[in-house]
């Protein structure tokens, strides 16, 4: 019987899980994902087989569903129900905060556990969610092994100079640095684009991963060496709801003019900005684009301008650019938001192909382009997995 790898991605108020069957040779196949969403509000589970076919649909009330252990009481029950509970060898997780230590997965024991704790507060809105889950599965199955997978991992290539902050040096050495996020992200673009895009593969390649969170993330020879986000997810690109980089000075003027306490301004910038804050309808592009209101408009440039801005500022740091990837739910999905950002480029040597670009081809850019441009999904439960089976031998 085959063996399978739970995948498990624990936010503030969701979990989402992916299944993948390890063969004996060859690429893992994932056979269910879903999430149950609405923790501490109107917790529901969706679940999809590996075709995409619905296989679960539920809501419960909050008293039966309350915290992120329950929530995955519920999943091992749906996946028991729908599969050999025997067959599972391992879960992985992604784990957003590795700190400086971690370059690499890692497989969860207490040392590594409390060591990960001690990352709480670089990460307070998503780290102690991440390790919930990881205690949750030791409670229920102790012997299970686990691997932790870190979205700041695959940045630590960077070099010192590129993850300095002009503060004084005792905030580097306490942890105060760059580490950009989406490693997980940007890990499986740059191990997909060998196959995907083999002239560019080991070029100089910015990669834009366009979700409701947003980075960029610069590669050279299919290694980071800079990103847009830094010591925490809010800096760089303006999001869905986050606003990205902004001037320092505008947070202690909230917090000294505004009277705003830090929890309002954590409310603000994670919550209440980006995409949604300014354009007062919602934070969903898709929303936005089928909109005629003004400020809708002013978001879309906006967002598009913020892109713009960092594209030129990694072509930079690589010294050039040779291509341009866009992945994650706007990056692969909206040809208006791709188009956009291409018009702006062209300084770069990108010529849109607009046929390319409307059909959502892997190139969009022509033939003669300088730069080539492409569209390349992202797939981080696949790249968690493979981490998994690697560390576990399976
Ligand atoms: P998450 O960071 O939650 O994983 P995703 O990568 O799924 O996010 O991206 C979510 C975003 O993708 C949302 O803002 C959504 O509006 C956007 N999106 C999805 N499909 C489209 C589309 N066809 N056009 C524009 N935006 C889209």
């Amino acid at each position: 019987m085959d063996k399978a790898i739970l995948v498990l991605n624990a936010g503030s108020s969701s979990i989402k899980f992916s299944i993948f069957v390890v063969p004996e040779a060859g690429e893992l196949r994932a056979i269910a994902s879903g999430q149950v969403e609405g923790l501490g509000t109107a917790p529901r589970l969706k679940a999809r087989d590996g075709s995409g076919q619905s296989i679960a649909e539920k809501s419960w009330d909050t008293s039966e569903v309350a915290t992120h252990a329950q929530a995955l009481q519920r999943i091992a029950e749906l996946l028991r129900s729908r599969f050999d509970g025997g067959m599972l060898a391992g879960v992985g997780h992604r784990v957003v905060h590795g700190g400086a230590d971690y370059s690499a997965p890692a497989l969860i024991s207490e040392a590594v556990i409390s060591r990960l704790e001690a990352f709480v507060p670089l990460a307070p809105l998503h780290q102690p969610h991440n390790l919930a889950a990881i205690r949750a599965v030791q409670e229920v199955q102790p012997d299970l092994p686990q691997v932790a997978c870190f979205d700041t991992a695959f940045h630590r290539t960077q070099d010192t100079v590129g993850q300095l902050y002009g503060l004084p040096w005792e905030y580097y050495e306490r942890g105060v640095r760059r580490y950009g996020f989406h490693g997980l992200s940007y890990e499986y673009i740059a191990a997909t684009l060998p196959a995907v895009a083999p002239e560019v593969a080991d070029g100089r390649v910015v990669v834009a991963h366009l979700g409701s969170g947003a980075s960029m993330c610069a590669l050279d020879h299919g290694h980071s060496v800079g990103s847009s986000m830094g010591f925490t997810a809010l800096d760089g690109l303006m999001m869905g709801t986050r606003p990205g980089n902004i001037d320092p000075g505008i947070v202690l003027y909230l917090l000294q003019q505004e009277g705003l306490s830090a929890k309002q301004i954590e409310d603000l910038l994670y919550k209440r900005s980006g995409l949604l804050g300014l354009s007062g309808i919602g934070n969903d592009m898709r929303v936005l684009l089928a909109s005629d209101a003004p400020r809708a408009r002013l978001a879309i440039e906006h967002f598009v301008y913020r892109i713009n801005r960092e594209l030129g500022a990694l072509a930079a740091v690589l010294g050039g650019l040779d291509a341009l990837v866009f992945t994650a739910g706007i990056g692969e999905n909206s040809a208006r938001i791709r188009q956009l950002v291409c018009d702006k480029a062209r300084w770069l040597g990108i010529e849109l192909d607009e046929a390319a670009n409307e059909r959502g081809d892997a190139r969009i850019t022509r033939a003669d382009s300088r730069c080539s441009v492409w569209v390349v999904p992202t797939n981080e439960e696949l790249m968690i997995a493979r981490h998994t089976r690697r560390l576990l031998g399976l």
